[in-house]
């Protein structure tokens, strides 16, 4: 109960950005034909990673931070990944911490998780695994033969992980593309037959990728594979707000098809405002998306509310709300919908309905 109180006094400093994206390197070992990073990817001109000094002041930029993706790139290539975790523990007191993993490289994944898991304190670890389809295609998406079965390595080594430490747990999202649309019962049939985790969530495609022909998806397709994925996974009353998180990714579900049908925002974006977006070298972004940096941190000293603060920034925050910037980017939709009270009574109330 301790843990939920806390997270609820975190929501109601309303102004506050609650919600971090951080993506930690642009090294990544797989070769995803869907990937929005992929031309950040490996190149020397951007391997300039903050160092463990500067993350220690940008987590002292966060006091109420709720939730803290660490993102990539692969994660898990930062040897320093369980210190970057501990400095949003210690200064920001992060409730939820996210890690999604290709899980290519089990022994290493597993270590580094290991060594997080052991600084959690009363954080709670989210490790996400991506499977996108079923063994052949799973290794042909992400260009590395062999792949489906180092994350199945790593999925067994995550269970006993588990089992050693009660705050985490495993969740699997799946990318949908034209590719592997056709596939998505027998994914979500595979997950839920053979994999404990907590949740399997469908996004999908977005940005510039490799194979733009890749997001060639119907919306009623996208609308009829997340519903397989929605009803395929059942909430279990005995994993940590597995009920609510549901019902968030059922609402989320409708707030993307409606944007994609309509091309219109179907709720105020709170981007740059709860969620922030800071790349490998510093730079603060509100979204992944918008092409509109607010400023370099290492400017400014590390400084976030000076960036936020300043003219031009409040100038591309205004242009967000007055434009009706709209996408389909399921972080910021979901932080939409979370962060925004006037949406929490249909929460409570759709959660009632299937539950009681
Ligand atoms: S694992 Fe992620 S960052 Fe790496 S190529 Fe695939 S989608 Fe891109
Ligand atoms: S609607 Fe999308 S592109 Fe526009 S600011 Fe929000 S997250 Fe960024």
């Amino acid at each position: 109960m301790a843990y939920e109180t806390a997270l609820f006094k975190k929501l109601l400093h309303f102004k506050a950005p609650a919600y971090l994206i951080f993506h930690v390197t642009y090294r990544c070992n797989s070769k995803c034909s869907f990937c929005f990073n992929w031309k950040l990817l490996n190149r020397p001109e951007h391997n300039k990673e903050m160092s463990l000094n500067d993350i220690e002041k940008l987590a002292r930029n966060f006091p109420y931070l709720m939730q803290l993706t660490l993102s990539g790139g692969e994660p898990t290539l930062r040897d320093d990944l369980p210190d970057i975790c501990y400095l949003f523990i210690r200064f920001s007191k992060v409730n939820i911490i996210t890690i999604p993993t290709n899980g290519l490289n089990p022994g290493r994944t597993l270590k580094i998780l290991k060594n997080i898991c052991r600084r959690l304190e009363k954080t709670h670890l989210r490790i996400v695994l991506t499977i996108n389809g079923p063994e052949s295609l799973h290794d042909n998406l992400s260009g590395v033969p062999g792949a489906f079965q180092q994350v199945m390595k790593t999925f067994k080594g995550l269970v006993s992980l588990r089992q050693e430490y009660n705050n985490i747990t495993i969740d699997v999202v799946t990318v949908l593309t034209k590719i592997n649309c056709s596939f998505i019962p027998e994914i979500a049939g595979f997950v839920r037959n053979h994999l404990d985790i907590n949740t399997h969530t469908l996004i999908l495609v977005r940005g510039d990728i490799p194979n733009p022909e890749y997001k060639e998806i119907a919306p009623k397709t996208y609308l009829s594979c997340s519903k397989i994925i929605n009803n395929t996974y059942k909430s279990n009353p005995n994993k940590p707000f597995s009920g609510i998180l549901k019902v968030i990714s059922e609402l989320n579900t409708d707030i993307v098809y409606r944007t994609i049908t309509s091309n219109h925002a179907q709720l105020p974006c709170l981007a740059g405002k709860k969620l922030i977006v800071v790349n490998p070298e510093g730079i603060v972004m509100p979204c992944e998306y918008l092409n509109k940096p607010f400023g370099d941190l290492k400017k400014t000293n590390f400084d976030l509310k000076k960036i936020i603060n300043c003219s031009q920034v409040k100038e591309i925050l205004k242009h967000i709300q007055k434009s009706g910037c709209y996408c389909h980017w399921e972080c910021s939709t979901q932080a939409n919908i979370f962060y925004n009270p006037a949406v929490w009574p249909k929460i409570i109330w759709k959660y009632l309905m299937e539950t009681l």
